[in-house]
């Protein structure tokens, strides 16, 4: 018979995290995480017991938690998470509460606002449930992702407008208040990668030194913002210097980047010029 204190044991047995460990099996029990600290004794059913040595085998073998529960939390809101989307990751919540600040700075009082590559809606959806009065669009050029971002942006009952394409295309002659993007930006051949396979190559990487997507959304952003209107986006440890540049180069001011709770650089944003400012 397998009880709770003998499946936590197997979880330690096989590597597995004692954290990861505790959210499989309250997962398997359906019970919350804290029941199991004073159910040590309790038993695990047949069934119980083949499916969480099932997960057990998949967390060893690299899957994330979050697909193996089929959601995570993020800013809030829990998300359905599966194969077709990046896990939403703890650092992107610094991305959303600087956004929350640009829009209660905002002059307009339904500001526009895109998240570009939204995978299953984190960015987005978090925005709009902390901004109702927001008219939130997300992108993402996979059909798959947006299906998840859809499913996510009904469960949670918000209104999510979605829009299929790469980058800017899928935005001709549109305008917003405030652009938002986690894109794919670990270099091509990054020695992390392997240990990321489970989730979409599409999500993590646009290849080569990683700047690719950051460069082409930066390129574009001006003429899809209106005036004043806010660019923020996330990127890799090392790349805030590249993404300033980036900005720069194509006439952002206010420009500034803000570290993640362990202290790297990870998101860096800035301000189009106005209107009257931007000639030729
Ligand atoms: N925004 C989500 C988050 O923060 O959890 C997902 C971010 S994931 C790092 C990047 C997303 O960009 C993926 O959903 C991927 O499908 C999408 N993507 C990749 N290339 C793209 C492109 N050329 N145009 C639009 N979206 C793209
Ligand atoms: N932050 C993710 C990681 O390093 C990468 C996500 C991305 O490329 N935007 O695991």
């Amino acid at each position: 018979m397998t009880t709770v204190a003998g499946a936590l044991h197997e979880a330690r047995a096989a590597g597995v995290e004692r954290l990861d460990a505790q959210l499989l099996l309250a997962h398997v029990l359906a019970r919350p995480r804290a029941w199991l600290y004073a159910h040590d004794d309790a038993a695990l059913d047949a069934a119980q017991a083949l499916t969480w040595r099932g997960l057990l085998a998949r967390r060893a073998a690299g899957e994330p938690v979050a697909y193996l529960v089929g959601s995570k939390e993020f800013h809030g809101l829990t998300l359905q998470v599966d194969a077709r989307v990046l896990v939403p990751r703890p650092e992107t919540e610094l991305l959303v509460d600087w956004a929350l600040d640009r829009l209660t700075d905002a002059a307009t009082s339904r500001p526009r606002v895109v998240d570009l590559g939204t995978g299953s809606g984190a960015i987005a959806l978090a925005v709009k449930a902390a901004w109702p009065q927001a008219d939130v669009l997300a992108t993402d050029v996979s059909e798959d992702a947006l299906a998840v971002a859809r499913a996510n942006a009904d469960a949670l009952g918000l209104p999510l407008a979605t829009c299929r394409g790469a980058w800017w295309d899928a935005l001709d002659g549109e305008r917003f208040d405030l652009v938002l993007s986690n894109p794919p930006y670990i270099a091509g051949g990054d020695p992390h990668l392997p240990a990321l396979r489970h989730e979409p190559t599409l999500a993590l990487t646009p290849g080569a030194d990683g700047l690719n997507a950051l460069r082409a959304i930066v390129a574009g952003a001006a003429a899809h913002l209106r005036a004043s209107g806010w660019l923020l986006l996330e990127h890799g440890y090392d790349q805030a210097d590249a993404v300033q540049a980036l900005l720069r180069e194509h006439g952002f001011d206010a420009i500034e980047t803000r570290r993640d709770l362990a202290g790297q650089p990870r998101c860096t944003g800035g301000r189009a010029l106005a209107a009257t400012e931007r000639t030729g």
